[in-house]
């Protein structure tokens, strides 16, 4: 058989899988951590990852799909803007396709990720998807219609970037009060620092118990407190840690409403990191999301990605798969 390398790049790792025609995952995806220390070290790390891809695929490598967080120009394959990552009108196709030698196609991350999702995850067969990707940050896909979004220049489905407080906390893009500023794992971390801190300095409510907050701030002290270590406490069932859950779970919430009105969506997909969380992050932001939307896009359904935290890869190489097929019709007489 043939495959694509799906590749998904987001602010933390870079995901690597061999993708069927069929959107099949061939053997073991493999991720390395995002080299972010400039938009050089960035560009190599991320082509020896995919270089290393190909020569241990046991499948004959067609192409490669490339699914990128941030503002894409796919046509021309470049990354206009990306806030987590270390690069600005970047022409990353033609990049990896002069060192890999093999046909190279670009989308954003979360574009791949609904087209996985609609393809062949949760949202099967459905034409009105939104998807968002909490991550490093929160990237945004749309299935509108049955046909992915992009918007008159690639722009668009940059969900995470929607203002859901006037004025709030400052977001990677620089702006401030984006839902990526208090729904992604940074802010997750950011919540949990603050509680730690307060924890520290013996302001704790009254009622919570003695012990409340002293995991959080274990992991403060020894440096350790990630997005990840928080959601692991949290599902554990520490109290403090689900605090922090249930405040970036009310902001997905206050996003979900927001988009269940603009766009009507049969389904909201969620995927990226956090997604891990299941339940726990979905509950209260489905509860926010039936109680403030207009009727009846607030019946949307809310679910996690089917294909947990691989939809990126899936996409990337669904992408590369279909490039491949309009190519072979455009070329036959
Ligand atoms: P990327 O942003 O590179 O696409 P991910 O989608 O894996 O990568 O997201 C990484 C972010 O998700 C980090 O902030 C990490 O701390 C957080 N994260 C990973 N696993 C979990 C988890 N189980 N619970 C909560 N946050 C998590
Ligand atoms: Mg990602
Ligand atoms: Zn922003």
């Amino acid at each position: 058989v043939s495959v694509m390398v799906g590749v998904d790049i987001g602010g933390t790792k870079v995901a690597l899988g061999l993708v069927g025609e069929d959107g099949s995952l061939h053997g073991d995806a493999r991720e390395d951590v995002t080299l972010t220390g400039g938009d050089a070290v960035f560009v190599e790390g991320l082509i020896g990852s995919v270089r290393r891809a190909v020569a241990e695929s046991r499948e004959e490598v067609l192409g490669i799909g490339l699914g990128c967080a941030g503002t894409i120009d796919s046509a021309r394959g470049t990354v206009i803007e990306s806030p987590n990552l270390p690069v600005r009108d970047l022409p990353l196709a033609t990049l990896v396709r002069d060192a890999i030698g093999l046909p190279v196609v670009l989308d954003n991350d979360a574009n791949a990720a609904v087209w996985a999702e609609v393809q062949a995850g949760a949202a099967r067969g459905l034409r009105h998807v939104v998807m968002l990707t909490l991550g490093t940050g929160v990237g945004g896909g749309l299935v509108l219609d049955g046909r992915l979004f992009r918007g008159a220049a690639g722009g668009a489905g940059e969900l995470g970037h929607m203002v859901v407080m006037a004025g709030g906390e400052v977001c990677a893009c620089g702006r401030r009060g984006c839902l990526e500023a208090y729904a992604s794992g940074t802010a997750l971390q950011r919540t949990a620092e603050r509680i730690a801190d307060a924890v520290g300095r013996g302001l704790v409510e009254e009622g919570k118990g003695t012990d409340y907050g002293r995991g959080l701030l274990r992991l403060h002290r020894q440096d350790r407190l990630s997005g990840e270590s928080v959601g692991a406490l949290a599902l554990e069932g520490d109290a403090a840690a689900g605090n922090a859950v249930f405040e970036v779970s009310r902001w997905l919430g206050v996003g979900l409403a927001n988009l269940a009105n603009v766009f009507n969506p049969e389904m909201i997909v969620v995927g990226g990191g956090l997604s891990r969380l299941g339940d726990l992050l979905l509950e209260p932001a489905r509860e926010i999301l039936r109680r403030t939307a207009l009727h009846p896009s607030g019946d949307a359904q809310v679910a996690i990605a089917e294909l947990r935290n691989a939809a990126g890869v899936v996409g990337a190489g669904l992408v590369a798969w279909e490039e491949h097929r309009s190519v072979a019709r455009v070329g036959r007489p």
